[in-house]
């Protein structure tokens, strides 16, 4: 076959290191020096969408007023209760020919404090947690912690609660049993070897100065909270406070090709919607929203997440205070939900389908459907669609590529772009290859994160 008839037949599936050139590539580790502060800040999905409320208002995105007609133009947010955020940009097409929307999510897995974490044992005192999402237990102990989080008070009023980020500050550790000791434990499944319910934060030793014997200890660490942050035991049980990875993201690799860090699922996304919505410089086509969401790793439900009203509800109120209705603004808008996928990795070959899994620096993946037994739980995107999308990125050269997310019924996941499909949104997946994902500390390709943000540009800009 010549070389013509290769390039017009084959679809060209290539490294980003073989078709970006210096400049561009050079464009990706500038943009990702970006993004490694925004996965420094941005650890919680409160935490976030804080971020992203400051970022929105420093480029004239404001509280959008209920009851107000958006005029092309207008830039506006909707904070959901602190854990999610739609922001729109007001094109110039009426509302009722639809709109574009890249949705994204602000959860990623973590260890919660439980509803009464703190307990004495064997003089010393411990967080006990209850896991948020799909983790691999033993991944995390022996490393450093933060504590994150939000505690609500009874009257009304709101503390945020970060330790362990700061130079100087102290971390936490769950600890393992040292390998001489663990041939017992080395012998159990892998899912054994370190239980939930051992995942237990280590937090002081030391008594309450004045006091001692049992429970002096457990009595020390709420006066150290008290003293900072004026908070009793009883405040604990109306709060969200997560264990996270305490390190911070950096550059991966001798070539610094990658960004390495925490929570890049779904960051690594959030952060190219972002950037794209602020990268439009005039009023788009068609509106464009970028919706931020929490849930998504505990399955959508709650108020925050996509299984909730609240996005259905602010479309209903956009469309009729421009006069629309929501079902014709729902049906004529496009969605890309905006999350990872599994880059394939060699050394488990067999987890993977070796032809038709995504890479690591080949760029976004394009997923119709994730889901195990016959497609279960999945919005498998109508050809249309993926033609749709794959015209708009085609149109902006982006490098872009296709996934499976692991062999057929081997991957039990799933992403927002049901919920979208489910209102009568046409709606794909579209996301960064992801190596790693789940664990403490993710890796992706600066190029992929780049190809993101000039892809969801690309997708804000149809016309
Ligand atoms: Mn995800
Ligand atoms: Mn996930």
């Amino acid at each position: 076959m010549d070389d013509t008839l290769k390039s017009k037949l084959l679809f060209q599936w290539k490294s980003a290191s073989a078709v970006m050139d210096e400049a561009e590539t050079e464009a990706a580790d500038t943009y990702c020096r970006g993004y490694i502060d925004f996965l420094n800040t941005a650890k919680t999905e409160r935490e976030t969408v804080r971020e992203a409320v400051t970022m929105a208002e420093s480029r004239g995105f404001v509280p959008w007023e209920h009851g107000k007609a958006l005029a092309p133009g207008d830039k506006v947010y909707l904070n959901q209760r602190g854990k999610a955020l739609i922001l729109c940009a007001a094109g110039k097409r009426p509302l009722g020919e639809g709109i574009s929307i890249a949705a994204a999510h602000v959860d990623s897995p973590r260890l919660d404090l439980k509803q009464r974490p703190l307990y004495e044992e064997a003089g010393a005192a411990f967080f006990d947690t209850h896991y948020y999402g799909m983790v691999k237990a033993y991944q995390w102990t022996g490393i450093p912690l933060a504590l994150h989080g939000y505690v609500a008070l009874k009257d009304g009023q709101g503390l945020n609660i970060c330790i362990g980020e700061e130079r100087g500050d102290p971390v936490l550790l769950i600890a393992d049993l040292l390998p001489h000791l663990a041939k017992k434990q080395m012998e159990r499944p892998g899912k054994e070897l370190v239980a939930a319910e051992d995942l237990d934060v280590i937090a002081g030793l030391r008594f309450c100065p004045g006091e001692d014997g049992d429970g002096a200890v457990k009595l020390n660490i709420l006066r150290i909270l008290h003293a900072q942050y004026g908070i009793t035991e009883g405040d604990l049980i109306s709060a969200e406070l997560s264990v996270v990875p305490a390190f911070p993201a950096r550059d991966l690799g001798l070539d610094r090709s990658m960004v390495g860090g925490y929570g890049q699922d779904d960051k690594v996304c959030v952060y190219p919607s972002l950037t794209a919505l602020f990268s439009l410089t005039e009023p788009p086509e068609y509106t464009a929203c970028a919706v931020l969401v929490d849930k998504e790793e505990t399955g959508s439900l709650g108020m925050t997440g996509m299984g909730s009203h609240f996005f259905e509800n602010f479309i209903g109120d956009i469309a009729e205070a421009a006069g629309e209705k929501a079902p014709r603004v729902l049906h004529n808008s496009l969605c890309i939900s905006a999350d990872v996928n599994t880059a394939f990795y060699h050394l488990y070959a067999e987890m993977f389908d070796p032809y038709a899994e995504a890479r690591l620096n080949h760029g976004v993946v394009l997923f119709r459907y994730w889901g195990k037994g016959g497609k279960d739980h999945t919005n498998d995107a109508q050809a249309e669609t993926v033609a749709a999308v794959r015209k708009i990125l085609d149109d902006a050269g982006i490098l872009w590529q296709t996934g499976e997310g692991g062999r057929v019924d081997a991957e039990d996941s799933g992403t927002l772009s049901k919920f979208f499909a489910n209102l009568d949104i046409p709606s794909i997946d579209l996301g960064v290859p992801i190596l790693s994902m789940h664990s403490p500390f993710e890796a992706a390709a600066k190029t992929d994160i780049y190809m993101a943000h000039r892809a969801f540009t690309a997708f804000f800009k149809r016309t």
